[in-house]
């Protein structure tokens, strides 16, 4: 768990996530919508910071090479 940044503390120790659009209002103790941020006494911190967040296999032509395995994924 890492201290996060992009986020406003407002009252009660709640705070305002601000790294996307849905700008959640994230109480003492609760989570965001994504369910990645949590709020500790106050304070924004991300629970997957280092972690793979995507992740698809697919085939090698989409790719921008040129003649590497072809038929490959
Ligand atoms: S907590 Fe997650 S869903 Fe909410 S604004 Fe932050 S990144 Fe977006």
């Amino acid at each position: 768990m890492l201290h996060a940044l992009l986020y406003q503390p407002l009252d009660n120790q709640d705070v305002r996530c601000q790294v996307c659009q849905r700008r959640c209002r994230i109480p003492q103790g609760d989570h965001g919508y994504c369910s990645t941020r949590k709020n500790v006494n106050g304070e924004l911190y991300s629970l997957i910071y280092g972690r793979v967040s995507s992740m698809r296999v697919s085939p090698i032509e989409i790719k921008p090479m040129f003649h590497f395995y072809p038929g490959s994924h």
